[in-house]
């Protein structure tokens, strides 16, 4: 039964462990397990050692009946048997320092070994992740993926990873016990198993259904929290708005509810098994006093059987609990496991992550026939459009919302690749693997500008460590992008924290910061999407400045906008509508027509 039991779970557990650590990790585990090992075997040997050293205390008579002691006392060059009775409880105490100082230590490494598998198994599902496609990240909610990496790994170390080798080292202590006993009564390891192994496998099968359901309860519920609350807070605005307050909270109160409820249960689900085997040890004890009285001849024979049957019940107790809470632990987190394994797939990515800028565009970027539907999309997103931009040239893109600008530039970005068709730079299409290098050349500023929660040196100099920041071309970025006023008026100028999300910032300063980014990182290539749809005419118009005087650079540019006035100085206005081109205008030609309507 108990095999079957093993079978299932904890070589299932082992194998998947196996397949799921780094192959450095895999030749400390053997260290690990040894050193838990030692640990309880430290343990074992002092609490065996209790019986000698007491039965030399209150007997000093002992000392000389037993060969072995004697020798030591003369060796040792005793002559009194208090001073060697003093030296023993010395030794006695010196054991228990250097027992509880090893198994310090070895919880200390132990940890640091479990944390350490967890950090490397979060890095590489990390890594993973941002080697994937910006369609995952449409398709995938982000609480859930960040919850996948942060926490479940930590989760498969603690609650996986050393439950196993608890329970590898619990068994052969165990049995270290079980044989150490059978050498003294055989009668009292059989009283042992009949007693203490049935009410481990009743806890188990008692607990082990409730304890899966449990933990996988708490992990939907502790996503589910994790979503409601950045939802509430980044939802502050309409959320107040509406008044929905309450609604809102009663959602995230009555989640929390079930949370609070469902951990209660497991918190004292894990604490029945210690009660039961406990009940059940005390039980044997109780009957075995009943017997005494009832058949007076066995009391010699149960009077020495006994006390040993209690002081092994004593240690192996415990023991049994840690394996079954080792179990319930391996059952209850099992579905960490496809989470973990899932996160470790490995996802092919072909660019070249190196800063190198080989790529080279000295004269046009050209879609040929390029077509994309969205894998949920019913038709065509873009329909065998082809457009030739030189370098240095200023385009605008115009269309009803829905007509494909956002998804052409992101196929021009590469976050989206085109199901037929390429983008051709200098007549040579751009490869996967140098999707990378041509991302060095464009600068994006795009409707929902992202800022980092830290100042403008970290904002603007994007990903550039504080002291290699080019101070000057940070200012003649400034200047360019208009920013520098901004900073003039902020308390701590470039040190100023802009807050999470750009609060801080009007939505205009918002959107210049991503110009200045764009400039600091040297673009060749800007990318303006919709830039100017959400701004007052105040700032509509300084943004509107920034771009003429960047269109004094040799830049080639993009330009999506709503507002007409944004695109006074391009060199060519296209107009989109159903994915397709279906006209190219100049500025003055737009304003007309426009004027005319
Ligand atoms: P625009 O930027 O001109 O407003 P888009 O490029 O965003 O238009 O969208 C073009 C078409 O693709 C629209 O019909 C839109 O519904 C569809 N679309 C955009 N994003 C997705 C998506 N993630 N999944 C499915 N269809 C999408």
């Amino acid at each position: 039964m108990k095999k079957f039991l093993l079978k299932n779970i904890v070589f299932s557990t082992i194998k998947d462990i196996n397949s799921i650590i780094l192959p450095h990790h895999k030749k400390k585990i053997v260290l690990i397990v040894m050193l838990i090992l030692f640990g309880g075997v430290l343990d074992v040997l002092g609490l065996a050692a209790i019986l000698p050293v007491a039965t030399l205390v209150f007997d000093p008579t002992n000392i000389h009946k037993s060969a072995f002691i004697h020798s030591v006392f003369i060796n040792l060059g005793f002559e009194s048997d208090h001073a060697f009775l003093y030296f023993i409880l010395i030794c006695f105490w010196l054991i228990f320092l250097f027992k509880n100082a090893a198994a310090s230590l070895i919880s200390y490494l132990q940890s640091k070994f479990s944390y350490s598998v967890a950090a490397d198994i979060s890095q590489k599902q990390f890594e993973n992740i941002m080697n994937h496609d910006l369609q995952y990240f449409n398709e995938h909610n982000s609480t859930n993926l960040v919850r996948n990496f942060q926490f479940m790994p930590f989760h498969f170390s603690t609650y996986l990873l050393l439950p196993t080798l608890v329970l590898m080292s619990e068994i052969v202590v165990l049995i270290i016990i079980l044989v150490a006993i059978s050498l003294y009564n055989i009668t009292v390891i059989g009283l042992m198993i009949v007693t203490l192994a049935p009410s481990f496998i009743l806890t188990y099968k008692l607990i082990k259904s409730r304890t899966q359901f449990y933990e996988k309860e708490r992990n939907r519920l502790n996503t589910e929290l994790t979503k409601q609350a950045y939802q509430t807070i980044n939802g502050y605005i309409d959320v107040k708005l509406f008044n929905k307050e309450r609604y809102f909270m009663g959602v995230f109160k009555l989640d929390q509810s079930k949370f609070r409820r469902v951990s209660t249960n497991s918190f004292t689900l894990n604490l029945i098994p210690s009660k039961i085997i406990e009940l059940t040890a005390i039980s044997a004890v109780i009957i075995m006093f009943a017997y005494t009285l009832y058949s007076p001849s066995a009391r010699e024979s149960i009077s020495i059987m006994l006390p040993l049957f209690i002081a092994a019940a004593y240690r192996v107790m415990p023991s049994m609990n840690r394996m079954l809470i080792a179990l319930g632990s391996i059952k209850g987190f099992q579905y960490v496991i496809q989470i973990i394994k899932d996160g470790l797939q490995p996802v092919p990515n072909n660019s070249d992550q190196s800063n190198s800028s080989a790529l080279s565009f000295n004269h046009y970027i050209e879609f040929k026939d390029v077509s994309y539907q969205y894998p949920s999309g019913k038709k065509l997103s873009v329909d065998s459009l082809n457009l030739r931009v030189e370098k240095g040239q200023k385009i605008g893109i115009i269309g009803k919302s829905g007509s494909g600008k956002t998804t052409i530039i992101n196929i021009l970005l590469r976050f989206l690749k085109e199901q037929s068709g390429g983008i051709y730079i200098d007549d040579k299409k751009i490869t996967i693997s140098e999707e990378n290098q041509w991302r060095q050349l464009i600068g994006y500023v795009k409707q929902n500008v992202f800022i980092i929660d830290g100042d403008f040196y970290e904002n603007i100099a994007f990903g550039v460590p504080r002291d290699e920041v080019d101070k000057d071309k940070l200012n003649s970025v400034l200047k360019l992008s208009k920013l520098d006023e901004v900073v003039d008026k902020s308390p701590l100028g470039l040190n100023s924290n802009i807050g999470e999300n750009g609060t801080k910032l009007s939505g205009g300063q918002r959107q210049r910061i991503a110009i200045a980014r764009a400039l600091y990182k040297e673009a060749q290539i800007l990318v303006f999407d919709e830039a100017t749809s959400a701004l007052d005419n105040e700032t509509e118009k300084e943004i509107t400045e920034s771009i003429e005087a960047i269109s004094k650079e040799n830049k080639t540019m993009f330009i999506i906008a709503h507002r007409i006035t944004t695109l006074k100085n391009c060199d060519v206005i296209y107009e989109m509508q159903d994915g397709k081109i279906i006209g190219a205008f100049t500025y003055e030609e737009i304003a007309k027509t426009i004027l005319e309507n």
